[in-house]
């Protein structure tokens, strides 16, 4: 800190950090859809979206959005289900329900309006720090800063703070320097030259100092290591869960659930299937399980709760064997999933097929479910009214417009190429 002061010392005459930094910005800036609006609500949408995913990826999500929801009130008054959809394939969808959740609250508590500064956008739930440093600065004007992992690297750098970025001690320093080099007057352009910096020349592994507007002021530069910054935390080691998957078909359709409110993937679409770190799913090659049928028969009427699918005749097909196939890799933050996969095809003991599927349309008032009495199956209504908000049949053509989680892509693939061939149970 003190070398960067005193290297400012010499420069700070001619031009500040700030200024240099905002000269370099109206130079280089890309032209996003986010810069060209003063909207709190589409700088929010952006800013939300640009966690963790990159420019590219999120410009056509952005557009599609707002398009569908322009407005707080719009997104507020849609269902968590057709935000999900148009989010679907962009990831992290705890972000897009909580902003959902976030838009309920600014039309219930605050009439719609986001509020104009940073201590009020704090409180609306899916806010924090970042987000609301962010829409205050560059749609308010607000004094304040915005520190993402793209700020954190640079700045780390420049003052070659060598303590753990992640820690609270860190954030309280960085965000307390990052206030002294503040622009009073731009300090939102101030805020996205910052993270513009990190996107374009201060990359991760490669910095191109030799283009950087900061370089001799650096520290980290003008010591030669700027590579070890920022510092982090030694890393946990994920765990890996291997998920058994069971994708029910039926003819064209595929049976799907909703997972809990809570919890890893909340409300999103999936395959039944259950998690173990176990032992008792034994590998073969490491790779595809070896699975008894009782036990592989047992995990699937865990997997799918409404077990109400399942006669002695698809026992039989889990005695027989399942044909296992992957396994599909997902990463979240803390676990790793090894997806391994079956098809079990309900098509042959179906007598039911259009009637049920028809009745369980989402604009039907009343849900069916499917009972078995006695070896034989029978329609009834259901209990509960919103049970077509938990299990559906679906068609391979509408699936793809169901917020499913990316992790289970691969298979959805693979089903669209295999739509047409029997990939039913056969013999392990
Ligand atoms: S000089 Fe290099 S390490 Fe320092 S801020 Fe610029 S790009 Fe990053």
């Amino acid at each position: 800190m003190d070398l960067l002061r005193d290297s400012l010392k010499d420069t700070a005459s001619e031009q500040s950090l700030s200024d240099r930094l905002l000269h370099w910005f109206s130079d280089v800036k890309r032209d996003l859809p986010w810069r060209k609006t003063g909207d709190p609500y589409a700088i929010w949408v952006s800013e939300v979206m640009l966690q963790q995913t990159q420019v590219k990826t999120v410009i056509p999500y952005y557009e599609r959005f707002l398009h569908s929801f322009p407005s707080v009130e719009q997104l507020a008054k849609a269902s968590l289900d057709d935000v999900l959809t148009i989010w679907s394939g962009l990831g992290y969808y705890s972000r897009a329900r909580r902003m959902w959740e976030g838009a309920n609250y600014i039309l219930q508590q605050l009439k719609g309006e986001l509020p104009r500064n940073y201590d009020a956008l704090l409180r609306i739930p899916g806010i924090g720090d970042y987000t609301a440093g962010a829409i205050a600065s560059i749609a308010f004007g607000q004094n304040v800063v915005a520190i993402d992992g793209n700020v954190k690297r640079v700045v780390s750098r420049l003052l070659a703070w060598s303590e753990p970025v992640e820690t609270a001690r860190s954030y309280r320093h960085l965000r307390d320097t990052l206030m002294t080099w503040q622009s009073a007057l731009q300090p939102g352009d101030f805020n996205q030259a910052l993270m513009e910096l990190g996107a374009l020349v201060c990359t991760p592994t490669k910095p191109a100092c030799q283009h950087c507007p900061l370089a001799d002021v650096c520290k980290g530069y003008l010591q030669g290591d700027f590579l070890r910054y920022p510092v982090k935390k030694p890393k946990a080691q994920r765990q890996v869960v291997t998920r058994l998957t069971f994708v029910l078909r039926k003819g064209d359709q595929v049976y799907i659930q909703k997972r809990s409110s809570r919890g890893l993937l909340a409300d999103l679409w999936e395959f039944p299937g259950v998690e173990s770190s176990q032992g008792y799913i034994h590998s073969l090659n490491d790779d595809l399980p070896l699975i008894a049928g009782e036990e592989s028969f047992a995990l699937f009427q865990q997997a799918v709760p409404q077990g109400v699918f399942f006669d002695s005749r698809v026992k039989d097909q889990f005695q027989r064997g399942l044909f296992w196939q992957g396994p599909v890799w997902y990463t979240f933050s803390h676990r790793r999933w090894k997806i391994i996969w079956a098809v079990v095809d309900l098509s042959e003991h179906w007598d039911l097929p259009d009637l049920f599927y028809s009745l369980n349309q989402p604009d039907s008032t009343t849900a069916f479910k499917l009972e078995e009495s006695e070896g034989e199956y029978e329609l009834a209504a259901s209990t509960e009214k919103n049970q077509l908000d938990k299990e559906r049949w679906v068609s391979m053509k509408d699936l793809r417009a169901i917020p499913l989680p990316v992790a289970f892509s691969a298979i959805i693939e693979q089903l669209y190429l295999l739509k047409h061939e029997h990939i039913g149970s056969k013999m392990t």
